[in-house]
């Protein structure tokens, strides 16, 4: 049987393991296995050629039991409903294996942002914004960037929405410019994010993160800020690839040269620091620690069992398969589920809205050790609910929000 590479289906396989596990009851498992509400949207946009182009764009809210829909936007040609319906579970199951007060969303257009221009970006996300109105607000649906979006995107949404309430809302969106209300240490949280749960998952493994090595899939800004990081700290950043290219070396990468390179030729590849290797082996080097940054479905029943790292952090959303999970499982691959590894990012969003409702702003220190502490709370409940439940730390953390999301809604009721 080949095996299914539909997000959505990827997310409800783990929720019904998850629930089997923990007994939920069957009433709220149907619930959780559907979005509370799904919106689709037609965008005319006029394009700089004169013609007028019709974009399809969705925003998902899959649970809004523990507070706000909170997500990102993503802007690919490959996105779909199914997508975003999965990516808009993980951020429930995200924001609750943090602990943060929000529900689940997502957003997406199907576009290629690199083959357009600000302008028609900006008008682009003017009108996605005005069409999903209705749904957004600082207590209803707080977007964020994702893949193919950025601060500048978040700043447009801002600003149309706040022309529409005749008022300036910043609370409404975060990963904000810093002159808008951004947070300090927003831009490199979920690298930081993914850096911490490294750092706690090598302890368990009872080896230090300095002197480890590292094999980091995509260079986007989880990656690369991954890569900056642990670099910073003391690992060894022996291969990493994008969309365009691959760079090694094993006596470890420069990384702040990688950087720079990656700033001009807007790829990895041709990294003078470093040679080129087959793309594809990224996932199966023999190194300490896998970083999967780039998309959904990389790791999988057929590469699964040639994975050698000891240690997978997922900075991606949904990166490995669920046929895969039993196989780096029986392999003794530790794997670091995305709902924690890469909740970083929307750990430093609450960060922000918070910030954005009081007026007051904090240091970078702060924020960096705020998500510090509540990263690695977070990593240690989902590895005691993981040994409580005998189970791996995929399902274990699954477990974990489904315990803190059920328990909303069983004090909330059912409105009928
Ligand atoms: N798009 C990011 C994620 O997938 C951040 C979401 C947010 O900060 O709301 O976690």
């Amino acid at each position: 049987m080949s095996e299914t590479h539909n997000p959505f289906e990827a997310m409800q396989a783990r929720l019904r393991v998850a629930s089997e596990l923990y007994g939920l009851d069957d009433a709220l498992f149907k619930v959780f296995m559907a979005p509370v509400r799904s919106m689709i949207v037609s965008l005319p946009v006029h394009m700089d050629d004169g013609r007028w182009e019709v974009f399809t764009g969705y925003r998902v809210q899959h649970n809004i039991a523990r507070g706000p829909a909170k997500g990102g936007i993503r802007y690919d040609l490959h996105v779909n409903l199914d997508e975003i319906k999965a990516l808009a579970a993980w951020m429930t199951w995200k924001t609750a294996v943090v602990d943060v007060p929000f529900g689940g969303g997502k957003g997406g257009i199907v576009c290629d942002p690199a083959h357009m221009s600000q302008g028609e970006l900006e008008r682009l996300t003017r009108r996605y914004t005005a069409e999903i109105m209705d749904i957004l607000g600082p207590d209803r649906d707080v977007p964020a960037p994702d893949m193919g979006t950025n601060s500048q995107t978040m700043a447009w949404v801002l600003d149309t929405y706040s022309m529409h309430v005749r008022k300036t809302e910043n609370a409404v969106v975060t990963g904000k410019p810093l002159g808008l209300g951004g947070s300090l240490g927003r831009p490199e949280a979920t690298g930081r994010g993914v850096l911490i749960t490294a750092r706690e998952a090598m302890q368990r493994l009872g080896k230090p993160l300095a002197g480890a090595t590292v094999a980091i899939q995509g260079f986007g800004n989880v990656g690369s800020q991954a890569a900056r990081l642990l670099h910073e700290a003391g690992a060894r950043v022996i291969a990493v690839c994008d969309n365009h290219g691959t760079t090694k070396n094993e006596r470890g990468l420069d990384v702040h040269a990688l950087l720079k390179h990656n700033q001009e030729a807007r790829t990895v590849g041709g990294f003078k620091g470093g040679e080129a290797f087959d793309k594809e082996e990224v996932l199966t080097m023999p190194v300490d620690i896998l970083v999967p940054a780039a998309l959904e479905n990389q790791i999988t029943g057929l590469n699964a069992p040639r994975v050698r790292a000891k240690v997978v952090v997922e900075g991606a959303n949904g990166p490995t398969t669920a046929e895969a999970d039993p196989i780096l499982l029986e392999n003794g691959v530790l794997v670091v589920p995305d709902i924690l590894a890469n909740a970083g990012g929307v750990t430093v969003s609450y960060f922000e809205w918070v910030q954005n409702r009081i007026g007051f702003y904090w240091r970078e220190r702060e924020v960096n050790e705020k998500l510090v502490e509540y990263m690695t709370h977070a990593f240690h409940a989902v590895f005691s609910t993981t040994d409580k439940y005998k189970t791996n730390p995929r399902i274990g953390a699954y477990i974990l929000a489904l315990e803190r999301v059920s328990q909303a809604m069983q004090h909330r009721g059912f409105y009928a």
